[in-house]
């Protein structure tokens, strides 16, 4: 970001530069823009976890109190930008971005102490269980049953397109602790560990090739009664809670990075100039709207995570086709070391981007959901 005119935002821009510059080891430099996906895998990036959180900045986001920097929404902005810029693997979101928060907001005290040092330190890494094969869209469907049982809930039932399950020692899931009243009012959101006897994985492989998801069955698992975040049968507040955490964010500054490579080596032809400037324009709104949601200025939070989400998962679906057409033909040839990066990755970035617009509630239903919230 070029644009601060604040001295003591300047300084803390160059003191996150030069931390990058000495810290980032050298084989996770352009790690990003090396990433076909979002999801990248924790072998590459709980190192980097582990350098960041020794320095205590694994969790921009998170307060103080919880082992979070404490820093300001802008100084959050900036972190973001300068990682995007030296090319920093992305973390994974599901413990850091999305289960955190609602232990935070949530959790009992036993269940803070014990879960946010391991999230922060890596030591616990997680899924999100949520879809099912009869419920996306429309969640509120989900069927995963939770029969209390003594001090447990016995579990039975599949969930499906868990990223990362087959890494992840923890899942956050919904289950239906009731069949009584509106489908929202039976569901319960638990924390349950991956090693439980009883749980079977199921690999998933997506349109580019990857083994990024899978399908989850559960065969009488038991999970303690302990383990519930939030009351029985009050869970999906907790998931809507959890939802604009997973959609909103910052979409902008890797997208700016990944459009600035395209511009290297220099474009002769007037009109792919003029296309990859018209995406810089977007971004650049993208950008200021994304500020103003952190500030929390004008609107309420799930306005502005629907309206990111599909912003930023369009352009960033724009950007892939941008990519695959100026590397032509060479963006099908086998990758070999003669490959320029952005050309090895412009197919396979492609392909993996198609479901950017689907994960985390699909487009069409963040429109409904915009709709609404405006219209009412
Ligand atoms: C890469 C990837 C990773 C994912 N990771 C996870 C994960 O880790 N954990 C997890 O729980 N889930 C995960 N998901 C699942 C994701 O949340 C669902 O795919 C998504 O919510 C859509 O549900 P569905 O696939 O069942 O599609 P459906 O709900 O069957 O929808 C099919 C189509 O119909 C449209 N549609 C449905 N209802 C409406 C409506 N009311 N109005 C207009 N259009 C509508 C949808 O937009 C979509 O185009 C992942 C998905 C992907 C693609």
């Amino acid at each position: 970001m070029d644009m601060l005119n604040d001295p003591a935002l300047d300084a803390f821009q160059a003191e996150v530069r030069a931390f990058l510059e000495s810290a980032l080891p050298d084989d996770l430099h352009g790690a990003a823009s090396r990433a076909t996906s979002v999801f990248i895998d924790p072998a590459v990036t709980l190192p980097w976890q582990r350098i960041l959180n020794a320095r205590g900045w694994a969790a921009p986001d998170w307060p103080a109190e919880f082992g979070g920097p404490g820093w300001d929404e802008m100084q959050r902005y900036i972190f973001a930008a300068e990682c995007a810029r030296a090319g920093a693997p992305g973390l994974a979101p599901m413990g850091l971005k999305m289960v955190a928060p609602v232990i935070m907001h949530y959790g009992t005290a036993e269940q803070r102490a014990h879960y946010l040092p391991r999230i922060l330190s890596g030591e616990d890494y997680w899924c999100q269980g949520f879809s099912e094969p009869g419920a996306g869209s429309d969640l509120a469907a989900l069927q995963l049953r939770a029969i209390a049982d003594g001090d447990d809930y016995v579990l039975n039932g599949s969930k499906i397109w868990t990223t990362h399950a087959h890494f992840a020692n923890r899942m956050f899931a919904l289950v239906r602790t009731s069949s009584q009243g509106k489908p929202q009012a039976g569901i319960s959101f638990l924390l349950l560990d991956m090693a439980s006897p009883g749980i079977t994985i199921e690999p998933i492989l997506t349109l580019a090739g990857d083994h990024e998801f899978n399908q989850i069955f559960f065969d009488d698992v038991r999970v303690p009664q302990a383990n519930r975040l939030g009351g029985e049968n009050e869970g999906w507040s907790v998931a809507k809670h959890l939802l604009t955490f997973e959609r909103g964010g910052r979409y902008a500054p890797s997208l700016i990075e990944r459009l600035e490579r395209l511009r290297t080596p220099p474009i002769s032809d007037p009109v792919l100039r003029a296309r990859i400037d018209r995406e810089a324009i977007n971004l650049t709104a993208l950008q200021a709207l994304e500020l103003k949601a952190m500030r929390g200025v004008g609107s309420n939070p799930a306005l502005y995570a629907s309206a990111l989400k599909i912003l930023g998962t369009e352009t960033a679906q724009r950007i892939d086709v941008l990519a695959c057409e100026m590397a032509g033909h060479d963006a099908w040839a086998e990758a070999d070391g003669q490959t320029a990066p952005g050309v090895a990755v412009a197919v396979p970035r492609y392909l993996n981007d198609r479901a950017a617009s689907i994960y985390a509630g699909s487009n069409e239903i963040q429109r409904d959901l915009i709709a609404r919230l405006i219209l009412g």
